[in-house]
């Protein structure tokens, strides 16, 4: 089908659109390619949000991209990409049109007669393997996720192009899958988290085929690479939107293959478990959007909060001589770098962040002289704000903390001598 072009040509203000990608634009332009801004920042600007990067396609060939500009490297093994690189580290991405391989395969019924195989099953498997086949613009459209991460954009024209719909599905606020549903969740599960992150993020509904779909492959998200998982589980924290976000995984029954220790803590501690830890990952999503830059081990520390505060207190020692409490969160961690393959660096400073926040709350004595000095103070009492920012618990404590004195030791949450 013919595209839908656009006839308003001044709905994208040039002004918004990044002096180095317009560089890059013009300089592939002038060669003679094919080249549009596209994805998110096509999105973002129709949104009239700021977008995050500048990506571009074309079709030039990574080899014909780096000829042309000095400043590049080619990155990826499969999935060859240029990246542009500009003053103070500032990378544009230059990606050349591809197609789904899956519709390629779809496409061609024979391909697969050559290793002998019965024709019948070639690939029943839908899950995307290989992904490095140039294409047209109109198939570099279609392979893309979403029908709002479908625009490109035309520079030169000043003209959307739309070989998606994705400009009244961003109009009535819906995201949907280009094509079937079904077939674009099942082949590629990691699409889950995407949509549930621009519904969250953009405040757009999931439209109703697309959300039976997330459905039916939450079971999928086995199969995906950890790595990708993880990543995209992060990019919801990062994105200030964890706890509408965790809120709809939970519905699609997601946690338990994502986030294991919180679904089995869901199911521990019911109802009250879920609003302390939904007050924790909003606490966290308001630090975020407040537009501090957090790492990945405070991010998920704060999170994981509620879960290590619910282990046992028990003042008995482990085996190795360790209170249990320290245990029970070693043991928390262990299980992310297992599941999630969370890389261990992560881990072992999320480990130490949510066990100095027993010393911080005063339920376990230190030596504070050595604790203030220790390099993740200042990373433990982050986590410690965000905690009682969720709570409201501990306020005079953090206020000590903060003014250098102190505080007071504490009895354990939920033991006799409790909180005024
Ligand atoms: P953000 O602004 O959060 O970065 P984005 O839309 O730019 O959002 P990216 O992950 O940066 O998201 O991906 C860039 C584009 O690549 C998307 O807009 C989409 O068109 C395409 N894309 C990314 N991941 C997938 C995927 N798993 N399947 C299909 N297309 C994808
Ligand atoms: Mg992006």
């Amino acid at each position: 089908p013919a595209p839908e072009v656009s006839g308003e040509p001044a709905e994208i203000d040039p002004d918004k659109l990044d002096p180095d990608a317009l560089k890059v634009i013009h300089r592939l332009h002038s060669h003679g390619h094919q080249v549009y801004l596209v994805g998110g920042c096509v999105r973002d600007l129709l949104l009239e949000r700021t977008p995050k990067d500048f990506d571009i396609a074309t079709s030039a060939h990574p080899g014909e991209v780096r000829a042309i500009f000095r400043n590049c490297r080619l990155i990826g093994r499969r999935f060859r990409l240029a990246h542009i690189y500009f003053k103070g580290g500032k990378i544009i991405e230059v990606s050349t049109f591809r197609a789904n391989p899956t519709e390629l395969e779809a496409a061609q019924p024979d391909s697969g007669e050559e290793e002998g195989g019965e024709a019948e099953e070639q690939n029943p498997d839908l899950l995307i393997t290989h992904d490095n086949v140039f294409g047209t613009a109109e198939q570099d459209a279609r392979r893309r996720d979403f029908t709002i991460n479908g625009l490109f954009y035309d520079v030169a024209e000043g003209r959307v192009i739309d070989y998606v719909r994705g400009r009244r599905d961003l109009d009535e606020r819906y995201i949907r899958t280009i094509g079937d549903p079904e077939v674009r969740m099942r082949e590629d599960p990691v699409r889950i988290l995407r949509a549930v992150r621009f519904a969250s993020k953009l405040g757009l509904d999931i439209e109703s085929r697309t959300y039976a779909a997330m459905e039916g492959a939450v079971e999928d998200l086995t199969r995906c690479a950890p790595a990708r998982l993880l990543e995209e589980t992060f990019r919801l924290i990062r994105g200030s939107v964890a706890a509408p976000s965790l809120r709809l995984l939970a519905a699609l029954d997601a946690l338990k293959i994502l986030l294991p220790p919180v679904a089995a803590y869901f199911r521990e501690h019911g109802r009250r478990g879920e609003k302390t830890f939904y007050a924790f990952a909003e606490a966290l999503d308001r630090r975020v959007a407040a537009g501090e830059p957090l790492d990945d081990a405070i991010l998920l520390a704060a999170l994981l909060v509620p879960i290590a505060q619910a282990a046992p207190v028990v003042e008995s020692l482990d085996a190795a001589g360790r209170p249990s409490v320290a245990q029970a969160i070693e043991d928390l961690l262990a299980e992310f770098v297992q599941t999630a393959r969370l890389p261990r660096r992560i881990a072992e400073r999320c480990r130490l962040l949510l066990i100095a926040q027993r010393t911080l709350s005063g339920e376990r004595r230190k030596k504070t002289g050595a604790f203030r000095r220790h390099p993740l103070f200042a990373d433990a009492l982050v986590v410690f704000e965000i905690s009682v920012e969720a709570t409201g618990r501990y306020r005079d404590v953090l206020e000590a903390w903060k003014r250098g004195d102190v505080p007071a030791a504490r009895p354990a949450e939920g033991s006799a001598a409790s909180e005024p």
